[in-house]
């Protein structure tokens, strides 16, 4: 399959990342990093657009520039997806949330899914936040009600389903980070699966199959790393390039691409690189941020260039 890899200008992007006829999807990856404060890999979040429908998965540090950069404003967000409660994760949520309201005057509730806890998160956000969310309300003249958000705990399965975009998510294996969710997102008889954090997932291929894009987590280290190293925990909370490559070799998809890239002992993304490939033979990109792919009967991959 050929993959066109075209480098748009920001000034000849399609700025607000709508739809065009061409693509039915378009999936935006706003940071690919992890808890480590890289300028060049902001916190993990994805942004999926389909029809009408803006979803945005995860709120890692850094997300509300990111969508600023493709003029997608927070009052136009349809629903928000939650993998898991890891801080990398989440910590971007608040200056989303109440700078998003802010600068946007967003009128309506937020609708907010993820893991169970989710609930329990927002709740204290909103206490701690409160004296803003008063202030904001008082003296800035926020609208109330777009300082909500309304929060619906996953079990696996349909979690969303809106003007024809679907969104099931389904259990990967995080431990001991339970539940952690993937997602399946599907529109028009076309799919995108984020793979959110995961080891190696038999339920991730199960739900997959037949996706036209696997935007699928990496983590790389020495083969040598034992037991006793402190780092040991974090590969094995993750997903090798030798295991993501069996992934997609069951799943098939038409394109596969990393994003979270765990590089841990100075390895890098090129050695990722060579070790999947040396195992998988398909389409496979390593992700960067504002990397984006528009899916219709192919899959096609932009990436960003400042000015
Ligand atoms: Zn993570
Ligand atoms: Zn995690």
């Amino acid at each position: 399959m050929l993959i066109a890899i075209i480098l748009f200008a920001q000034v000849n992007a399609n700025k607000d990342g709508s739809a065009t006829n061409a693509s039915l999807i378009k999936v935006t990856l706003l940071g690919t990093g992890t808890p480590q404060p890289l300028m060049e890999r902001f916190g993990p979040s994805i942004l999926v657009q389909a029809g009408s429908e803006t979803l945005l998965f995860d709120a890692g540090r850094g997300c509300l520039q990111r969508l600023r950069q493709l003029d997608v404003a927070y009052d136009k967000l349809t629903a928000f997806f939650l993998t898991h409660l890891h801080s990398d994760h989440t910590v971007g949520l608040p200056d989303l949330w109440l700078t998003g309201w802010l600068i946007t005057r967003r009128a309506t509730p937020l609708r907010v899914f993820g893991p169970v806890g989710t609930s329990d998160m927002i709740t204290y956000l909103r206490k701690a936040y409160a004296y803003d969310i008063k202030i904001r309300i008082e003296d800035d003249k926020c609208p109330e009600e777009g300082s909500k958000l309304l929060v619906a705990e996953n079990k696996e399965g349909t979690v969303y389903e809106n003007n024809g975009v679907k969104v099931i998510a389904f259990l990967v294996d995080h431990y001991p980070v339970v539940p952690a969710y993937g997602y399946r997102i599907e529109y028009k008889g076309h799919a995108v699966v984020l793979s959110g954090d995961t080891r190696y997932s038999e339920n991730l291929i199960k739900f997959a199959r037949g996706t036209d894009l696997l935007i699928h987590e990496v983590a790389i280290a020495p083969d040598t790393l034992s037991k006793s190293d402190p780092r040991y925990d974090i590969l094995a909370h993750h997903t090798t390039p030798e295991q993501a490559a069996k992934v997609f070799n069951e799943v098939k998809p038409k394109l596969a691409a990393y994003s979270h890239i765990v590089k841990l002992y100075g390895h890098n993304e090129q050695e990722i690189m060579q070790r999947t490939k040396a195992n998988y033979a398909g389409p496979v990109i390593m992700g960067q941020d504002l990397m984006r792919f528009s899916i219709s009967d192919t899959v096609s991959v932009n990436t960003w260039k400042n000015k």
